[in-house]
């Protein structure tokens, strides 16, 4: 037997997502043919810096960034999210890296992994074709 989940659940686990990121919205467009995922860190939730791991920095500010992640089956899927800065005690201020892509990354992890495999066996031109290559969605 499985386990029923709700939508933000199920994109929780699919994602590996941890606390304090959650999963706020998942809005499918069928006209736009594309799955957006809204990730959120909880309210007050404090980031290790990334410079020097000083724990618990409060949040400075946050930058609204989209990432392209694997298709869901025939929808261009992105996740959406705010990337949180800290104000950290030593460094100042600095962006916190997102788990799901490397920092400076349009792309997730997943999405690179999945594509750099195509690319050992198909042109490049095909793995865009097939991934549908970066759309701008607005
Ligand atoms: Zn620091």
């Amino acid at each position: 037997m499985g386990i029923s989940y709700s939508t933000p659940q199920l994109v929780a686990v699919a994602l590996g997502l941890q606390s304090p990121w959650e999963v706020v919205e998942t809005r499918l467009d069928r006209t736009a043919n594309h799955l957006r995922l809204t990730l959120d860190f909880a309210r007050g939730a404090r980031f290790a810096c990334p410079a020097c791991s000083t724990e618990a920095c409060l949040v400075h500010d946050t930058e609204a960034r989209r990432w392209r992640h694997l298709n869901f089956f025939r929808y261009a899927c992105y996740i959406e999210a705010r990337q949180p800065r800290v104000r950290c005690l030593n460094c100042g201020v600095k962006t916190v890296p997102v788990p799901w892509a490397r920092p400076g990354s349009g792309f997730t992890l997943l999405f690179e992994a999945f594509t750099l495999t195509l690319m050992q066996d198909m042109p490049i031109r095909a793995v865009s074709d097939l991934v549908g290559g970066w759309s701008t969605i607005t």
